[in-house]
């Protein structure tokens, strides 16, 4: 089964073409375009490409397209891209405005150049649905929880990999079989020996995730991916009262407000200096105090939320690093788990510094209690992956 994985960014459209079986994927092809502005054009291009090329006799030979979709109102899952999907997307538009439109023209776009090619979405919130109410639900009036305010959480194709991937790394395969299936066959029973992983995407756009039995039991991002550490130049979590105090003492709107939370807060925001964290390393490294202060709010961020899943599942099997800086920074890696022989993890210097550049591997001591890793992301790769049970399970169960 051919999978096309189409991923459109706020500016960039990029796509990979995978030939999907029981036995696993291969990548026949990828391409993409950046600052785009018509994502129509885009699609049409790539089609033109892949039969160019001989990917594909035409657009209708595709069997599927994967969506990563962020986040649908009243609706999650890996679940058909039809008019459900379009009118979730819409619904929500105001809330994550640079990704919602584009899914809904790209969807809409597909639907009417070949209607025959099946259209999977898979929404960045999948992989919380099971997360309980209690770690779910903001204090807030019933008015406001009817409009759908509540933490969903987001970078659910990134965490869920690591669920898979861990589980595989220590052996656990009943864990990772159940996640395999989440999204065909629900979570289930469990019965198996606790596997508890404390996930950290570290990026452009960073979360952190605990992970019990395979399941997310909670994360660092809320109702918009504006929550949680501090992000490249997006806020992260903010106590609500400095909005409406900002917005008074400066004369701001809220429009005005959003922008600057939006797009010039976060590391840019802290640091001055810029949005990646590469340049925020440097000057710090030069004398930048404002630097520093941007690199130590954000490593004191990531051990905040990983103390609060590590306190919440009673303990832990493994922490995982991921994403640019995860897969990179070997020194932020060491700062997030420094002093914290007592609960049982312990750095492998050399091991530390030997990982980068998209490389797997474990990076604690022989003698570390709590086993740590990096693992490199491959979103494209998860969505083909999920599309693929989407189709091939979902149809053979139903
Ligand atoms: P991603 O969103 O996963 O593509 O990650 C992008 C982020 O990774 C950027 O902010 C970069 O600053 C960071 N990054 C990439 N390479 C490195 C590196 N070698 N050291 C530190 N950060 C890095």
């Amino acid at each position: 089964m051919n999978v096309l994985v189409a991923n459109l960014g706020s500016t960039s459209f990029k796509y990979r073409l995978f030939d999907m079986s029981e036995a696993g994927a291969s990548m026949l092809t990828s391409g993409g375009f950046e600052r785009v502005s018509d994502y129509t054009a885009c699609i049409e291009k790539m089609l033109e490409d892949l039969v160019a090329e001989g990917h594909l006799g035409s657009a209708d030979e595709l069997d599927a397209v994967g969506f990563k979709t962020v986040l649908g109102k009243d609706l999650t899952g890996c679940v058909d891209a039809d008019d459900r999907v379009l009118d979730a997307l819409e619904g929500f538009k105001e809330v994550a405005p640079a990704h919602n439109p584009a899914y809904a023209e790209g969807i809409r776009c597909f639907q009417q150049r070949c209607p025959g090619v099946r259209r999977v979405a898979l929404f960045e919130t999948a992989f919380y649905q099971w997360v309980e109410a209690a770690a779910a639900n903001y204090a807030i009036p019933s008015a406001w929880r009817d409009l759908g305010i509540r933490r969903y959480g987001f970078h659910g194709a990134s965490h869920k990999f690591i669920a898979e991937r861990t589980a595989e790394l220590m052996e656990r395969e009943d864990v990772a079989e159940r996640v395999r299936q989440l999204y065909v066959q629900g979570p289930g029973d469990f019965n198996g020996a606790p596997l508890r992983v404390i996930s950290c995407h570290l990026g452009g756009s960073s979360s952190v995730t605990g992970i019990h039995n395979g399941l997310a039991i909670g994360t660092s991002m809320g109702f918009s991916p504006q929550s949680g550490l501090p992000q490249n130049n997006r806020v992260g979590d903010l106590d609500a009262m400095a909005i409406p105090y900002a917005c008074k003492m400066l004369g701001i709107t809220v429009d005005e407000a959003e922008a600057q939370l939006t797009k010039q807060s976060g590391l840019l925001g802290l640091s001055g200096v810029s949005n990646d964290a590469r340049d925020i390393r440097d000057a710090a490294l030069a004398g930048n105090a404002d630097a520093q202060l941007a690199n130590d709010a954000l490593i004191d961020s990531i051990r905040h939320w990983a103390g609060s899943f590590f306190f919440k599942m009673g303990g832990a099997e493994v922490i995982s690093f991921t994403a640019g800086i995860g897969e990179n920074d070997a020194t932020l890696r060491a700062a997030v788990c420094a002093n914290l022989q007592e609960l049982g993890v312990i750095i492998d210097p050399a091991a530390n510094a030997a990982v980068r550049g998209g490389k797997e591997g474990v990076i604690s001591a022989a003698n570390s209690r709590i086993k740590v890793v990096v693992i490199p992301a491959n979103e494209e790769l998860v969505i083909a992956r999920e599309v693929f049970r989407h189709v091939a399970v979902g149809d053979a169960l139903s």
